[in-house]
Parts: structure tokens; sequence; C-alpha cells
């Protein structure tokens, strides 16, 4: 048995799957002068093979993703016959007499070189999808199969070191029963996918890629962070009842759909969910959500691996839109940067650097990319309460710059004769902290806030957010934190705005008595949490909440705010002690 930190709730049972980015060894020979015709032979083999093995992936992205996101390997498949790749690698096989595998790569190279260069964001997308069938078909030259959890066929357990956010987002997940990785924490993107998809999950487990072969029996315990590796038969059976209790419990909440999250004494706060890709907008509603308080905008990017166009998001927006009506929804503009980004998206490395060019700074770098996104989200405006708020503001100036933008967009669209809601609620994403510290100036220009925990713990405490090897030391409840989270919402009052909350910490039942004795006029989670949550709100009163504030403010260690608030959540909602992770289980791992 393995102790991680759980991801995701759920128990899974099922065989392992070892998935594991391979990181190929490309031969360079010559061949016989006799042989150049089988090389090119061998060549033309693998460009078969790829091809099939596209059309089989079309073929299944058609059923599972609507919209059109099949139409990548369309592209793909046209490159396969494109000259300016297919003749000129063979051409130079017979010129130079080098092995296939390095003529594909060196074609290739020049070819994204020069697409990259071209200045059309368009074109130079297409270097990506270079880069993908290539990378296909020197698999297939060097005989090599290749991982792609988008193809699996049977339902397994992923086991991985790390996954990234695109390998989550082209997970199938009807084959995908849970996932343990070796990293990562609850904040990691990896995980907050997880419980997006409702997959069963634990991470930080440190060396279960090691310890797990291809088809072990394995028990995901998404509850407690535990993994068990071949577990005898009674322990299945222990699991298989397990898995039924929790099913049960998940059902008994769903009676709360209806209802609203009003506390005993009638004091009303909004529970709207997190989503990540457009297909989560159903479960939004499933869940009994008020709306999307917050849409991640990146996977629109990331997953699709080239830049999507300003019609593609104006159609998700709307139809997002249009789903939840009359409820609102928040779109966030594009966050790449930290563990979320594109990779056909060529900045300098700094983009995956938590510190780097990355949320409204990459965008406000890349004007063409953000001003298509706003025109998007001005002309989906229209169609029901849509709102922007901007990701990792961190002075007044940066989010006028960001405004500045928007009113240029709203110009363009004017003269365009393009409808648009000229009212449209702009706000501010709080998560750094500096922009804590002048929420008083940026609620004067905002017209709300949205506390934004994942970051903000990570910049306040100087913890990465995904580092399991510190993950102790990330503390929600951390007595500073909670000064940070109460400045805000007094900031935000005092200038007559709403705040809301959407990091992770707003969907965690044991927190939310004091976010709401904190004031926080709306929780956003993913939407899986809202039952629970509501649960909580629905068993105490104000008053209690602002009680609970007072004496969790009195303590001086995260350590004794979280049995206070934990106690007093138990006594409220003691079902929910069954299938929480042992806290102080998951602190003394990092000790
Ligand atoms: C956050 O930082 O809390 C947040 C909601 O944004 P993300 O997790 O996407 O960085
Ligand atoms: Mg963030």
């Amino acid at each position: 048995m393995l102790q991680g930190i759980a991801a995701s709730p759920g128990v899974a049972i099922g065989r392992a799957f070892l998935f594991r980015h391979e990181e190929l060894d490309l031969p360079r020979y010559t061949v016989d002068k006799l042989a150049v015709d089988d090389e090119i032979g061998r060549f033309q083999s693998a460009l078969e093979e790829t091809r099939r093995e596209l059309e089989e992936i079309q073929r299944r992205s058609q059923q599972e993703m609507p919209n059109g996101h099949a139409e990548i390997f369309q592209a793909h498949l046209l490159f396969l016959e494109d000259a300016m790749f297919v003749d000129e690698v063979t051409r130079r096989i017979r010129s130079t007499k080098a092995n296939a595998e390095f003529v594909v790569t060196e074609v290739s190279n020049e070819l994204t070189e020069r697409l990259s260069q071209i200045d059309n964001e368009y074109v130079s997308g297409r270097a990506i999808d270079v880069h993908d069938v290539v990378k296909r078909v020197i698999h297939n030259l060097l005989g090599k199969e290749r991982m792609d959890l988008s193809s699996l066929e049977s339902e397994v357990i992923v086991i991985a070191h790390d996954l990234s956010p695109s390998d989550t987002a082209l997970m199938n997940k009807t084959y995908v029963l849970g996932f343990a990785t070796d990293v990562g924490s609850k904040t990691s993107h990896t995980a907050i996918m997880a419980r997006a998809l409702e997959i069963p999950a634990v991470v930080g487990l440190g060396n279960i890629t090691s310890r797990v072969k291809t088809g072990d029996l394995v028990i995901i315990d998404g509850n407690h962070g535990k993994v068990l590796i071949n577990p005898d038969e009674t322990v299945v059976q222990d699991y298989l009842a397990e898995q039924r209790k929790f099913q049960e419990f998940e059902r008994s909440l769903n009676i709360l759909k209806e209802l609203p999250a009003v506390t005993l004494d009638n004091h009303y706060i909004t529970l709207a969910g997190n989503i990540e890709i457009p297909e989560e907008v159903s479960s939004v509603l499933e869940h009994g959500a008020k709306g999307i308080g917050l849409y991640r905008t990146e996977y629109l990017y990331i997953r699709k691996k080239e830049m999507p166009s300003e019609d593609e998001q104006y159609e998700s927006y709307r139809d997002a839109a249009e789903t939840v009506a009359p409820d609102p929804v928040i779109i966030r503009t594009l966050d790449l940067g930290g563990d979320k980004f594109a990779s056909y998206l060529e900045f300098s490395d700094d983009v995956d650097s938590l510190m780097g060019l990355r949320g409204i700074r990459l965008c406000l770098h890349r004007q063409d990319i953000f001003m298509s996104q706003l025109r998007a989200i001005l002309r989906a405006s229209i169609y029901s309460n849509l709102k922007v708020m901007f990701p990792m503001i961190s002075s007044i100036e940066e989010f006028r710059l960001a405004k500045a933008v928007l009113e240029q967009a709203k110009l363009d669209l004017t003269s365009e004769n393009i409808p648009f809601d000229p009212d449209l609620e702009v706000g501010v994403m709080i998560e750094v902290p500096s922009a804590v510290m002048t929420a008083d100036i940026l609620a004067k220009e905002a017209d709300f806030f949205s506390i934004g925990t994942n970051d903000l713990i990570q910049y306040a405490l100087a913890v990465h957010r995904v580092n399991e090897e510190i993950a102790y030391l990330y503390e929600p409840l951390h007595p500073g934190v909670l000064r940070l989270i109460q400045q805000t919402v007094d900031a935000a009052h005092n200038a007559g705005i709403w705040i809301g909350m959407c990091g992770e910490m707003a969907g965690d039942p044991v927190m939310v008595p004091i976010l709401l004795g904190m004031g926080l006029d709306e929780l956003s989670m993913s939407p899986a949490a809202v039952p629970e949550v509501k649960k909580l709100i629905r068993s105490l009163s104000i008053e209690d909440a602002r009680e609970m504030k007072r004496q969790a403010f009195s303590l001086p260690t995260a350590w004794e705010i979280e049995n206070y608030v934990y106690g007093e959540a138990m006594k409220r909602f003691p079902e929910l002690l069954t299938w929480l992770s042992p806290r102080s289980q998951s602190k003394l791992i990092g000790l």
C-alpha cells in the first residue's frame, strides 16, 4: 500500500497501464547504394502505417469530440501526402544515402523552421502538426508503439510519473478508471482535471512507477490518497463495498440539487462551477451549480494542439452561456504558463516558469492572441449573462492595459457592425499578493473580484503548488493566507463590488464556513464538490460562520485552525468524515 495525496475522490479497481513519454534515440547511418530503394520502401511503409493510425484516431475522435475537434487529424493526414515532405525525403534518401529516420527529421525540421517564420498565426501554428505527424512516422520507422492516452482500448488504471494537462485532457474517459502519479499535488492542474472528469486519482506517490508493472491489479482510493498494488481478494471485496458506499453517499447528496445554498437563517451564497473543457458544462447543471464562476479557457488552446480560431472560441463561449442561462458564465482570459502551456506557442522557456511570462503578461505580450479571444467573448456576450476576468493581475497598470485592449476590441466590433453587450462586467482575479495589497485601488476600477487561492497561496507562502515534497507547507488555512483573503473581501465590499473565490479552497467543505464568515459572496468549484459544500452551508447560520471565523483568526497556526474547522464541520456533517482524506496524515508525510 502506498500513501500519496488524495487528488480526486472515489474508488477505482483495475489493471495498471504504465504510461511513459519516451525519448527516442535517433539513429544515423549510411545505407548501401544497393539498399537505397529498400530504404525508400521502409519510409513508404511507415507513411502507410501512420495513415492507418491517424484514420483510426480520427474516427474515434469524431465520436468523442463534437464541435469539429477531430478536424485536426484531417490536416495530419493531408501532410502525409504533401510533396514538400514526401518527395523531398525520397529525393534526399537517394542523393545522400542517409537512413530514413535521419532524413525525415532533417526535412521536417527545415519545414517547421520555415513555417514558424511566416508571420501568420494560422500558418505558423501548423508547425506543431508537422511535428506531431513526423513523430508518428519516426515511431513507425523504428517499429515502436507510441503511447497516447486517447487511443486506449480497454479499461485501465493509468500509472505515470506525471501527466501533463494535455495528457489528462486527451484521456479517453471511458477507459481510464483512475490514475496515480509519482509527482503532483492537490492543486496541480492534473488533479484539477481529474476532479473535473470525476476520475478517482492519487498523486504525489514518489515512486509508484517503479513499483507497478503494466497488468498489475491496482486499487486507487481517491478519498484517502491510498494505492494498493496486487491486493488479495478480501481487500478487493472490501473496496468494492467501499466503492458502492461512496456512490450511495454521492447519490444521497443529489436531493440537494434543486435547493438553494442558504444558511439556516437564510443568508444566500452563490455556488458556481469551474470548468476546463466545454463538455463539462453539463456537469455544472447536473450538480446544481448556479452558473460558471471560472471558465479556464487554456484547454481550448492546449487540447487541440493548435490555436483555436476566433469563431471556434465564440461558439464555445456562446454554447456555455446558452446552456447555463440565465445563470452567469465568467470567462477567464487565457492563463497559459506555469504548468499549463501549449507547446506549439513557442515563446521563451520562461513561459513555463511560475514567475515568468504567464497569464495576463503573455496576453499583453501577444495582443494578437488576446484580441481574438476578447472579440470572441464580446460576440458571445449578447447571448446571456457573460462576464470576463483577467488572471495574474499584479498592478492597476496591468489591469488598465488589459481593459484598453478590451475597449479596442469593442471599437473594432462596432466599426464592423457586430453586436456585443456594452455593459459586460470585467473582473480581476486576485492571485498575486501585490493585488491583495492594492485591492482597494483595483476595486475602484473593477466590477468584481475572484480570489484564485491556488496561485495566491503559492506566491504568498513561497510554496510551489505542484511540488509534492513541500505539499505539507501548502497551507490554505495559514493565518497569513486567511488575512490576505479577509483584506481582499473588505476592499471589495468597501468599494461596493461583489467578490467570489474560484481556487480549490472554495470547494473544500471543511473550509467553507470560515469563507462564509469572511463575507465571500460567491464560491466557484469543481462541479462535483457543489453538493457537499451546499450541505454544509445549509447546516449552519451566518452567525455560526462569523463566530467560526473569529475563532480561526484567534489561532496562531494553520495546524490549530485546521483542527478547529475540521471539528466544527464534523459536528454538522459527520458523514463527511468517512470520505475525507486524513489531513493530519498528509501533513506528516512532509514533516
Ligand atoms: C487559482 O489560481 O486559484 C485559479 C483558480 O486559477 P488556476 O488554478 O487556473 O491557476
Ligand atoms: Mg491561477
